[in-house]
């Protein structure tokens, strides 16, 4: 039998997580009909509530959970590396923990991968992993979704990683695939892009955006637009080449200015003028410069977290029993 490996990243997900596993139960069965055992890798991003109670919970009934606790929240990119970290199967799936993620459409990516003819794609391209893309991003406020269109638009725009608007997280891979994902140990992780990255033949299932069953979103208007930031300076050295083009422009504009000047001083003499256009000058330079600095600054901060080669995540408790490959994290 093979196994697929089912990772679920949680931050306070008491309430979802019960309804999650009862959900899942009848799919477990379907994928075994079809040949594959599954396990569960729950990990508990140091979550404040019961959530790490309702792991323990599930393990001691049922072999197929297994849990990881971080010792406190590390965030998703951290929940899900773990995870891979810590799969076995020669299939591993990601999955949030608020049934965002229609578990009905497991076995049909399971098919897919296996079987890519029988969805009347063609045989003889393997199919590594079957992502899924929400068409609307209904029940979202509209605002967000505004800046969401404009930050898939400008990043893929200025990287060459194609990251598809709309995609999800929610995905199944072979096991080559997350060895991919592994062997890419940066600190500063945007699974979007690592994902898209490491290559290999992806299909796309489309679905309607669900609601999460319990619970609240973890994702507040200021986190995501830090998590923006992180995606396009992870994937794209685009803002520095900006900034230098831009010192440029305005390095040819001022080179302009000045023979102006110079022309009219030599004609007119030296009219005493002009001391509001001087200060509008100086402010507008002082700005771009300050931008560029900070764009600068960006990258020099993503570098220096990358240096220090901190862990991703510290464990503080493990039911997997595998602490021989990662129990920190710790990159190679
Ligand atoms: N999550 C996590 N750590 C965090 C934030 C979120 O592990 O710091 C998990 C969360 O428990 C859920 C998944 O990531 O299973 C997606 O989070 P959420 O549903 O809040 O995001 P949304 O669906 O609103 O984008
Ligand atoms: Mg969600």
């Amino acid at each position: 039998m093979k196994l697929i490996s089912i990772i679920v990243p949680c931050y306070n997900e008491e309430e979802a997580l019960p309804l999650y596993y009862e959900a899942m139960l009848p799919v477990l069965e379907q994928l075994k009909d079809m040949g594959a055992d599954t396990q569960f890798v729950f990990v508990d991003d140091g979550s404040k509530d019961g959530t790490l109670k309702t792991m323990r919970a599930l393990a001691a009934r049922d072999p197929r959970c297994r849990y990881l606790s971080f010792s406190r929240n590390f965030g998703k990119e951290a929940a899900m590396f773990a995870g891979l970290q810590h799969a076995k199967g020669d299939y591993v799936a990601v999955m949030d923990a608020d049934l965002q993620d229609p578990p009905d459409m497991l076995p049909t990516m399971l098919r897919i991968i296996e079987d890519p003819a029988s969805e009347g794609l063609p045989a003889d391209e393997p199919i590594d992993c079957v992502g899924t893309r929400r068409t609307t991003r209904e029940g979202e406020p509209p605002i967000r979704s505004f800046f969401a269109r404009c930050f898939y638009k400008l990043i893929n725009k200025i990287s060459r990683t194609e990251i598809v608007d709309g995609a999800r997280d929610f995905r199944l891979m072979t096991r080559r695939m997350v060895d991919a994902i592994l062997s890419m140990s940066e600190y500063n992780r945007f699974s979007k892009g690592i994902f898209s990255w490491v290559g290999f033949r992806t299909h796309w299932l489309e679905y309607v955006n669900r609601e999460r069953v319990a619970g609240q979103t973890k994702w507040s208007f200021h986190k995501l637009f830090l998590y923006s930031i992180d995606g396009i300076t992870a994937f794209s050295t685009a803002p520095l080449a900006v900034a230098s083009y831009t010192g440029l422009g305005i390095c040819a504009v001022s080179f302009i200015g000045l023979l102006f000047v110079f022309i009219r001083a030599l004609v007119h003499g030296d009219p005493v003028a002009g001391w509001p256009s001087l200060v509008c000058i100086i402010l507008f330079l002082g700005g771009i410069q300050l931008l560029c600095i900070g764009v600068l600054g960006q990258y020099l901060a993503k570098t220096y977290l990358e240096v220090k080669g901190r862990p991703q995540y510290i464990l503080q408790e493990d039911s997997t029993g595998d602490s021989s490959c990662c129990a920190e994290g710790k990159r190679n």
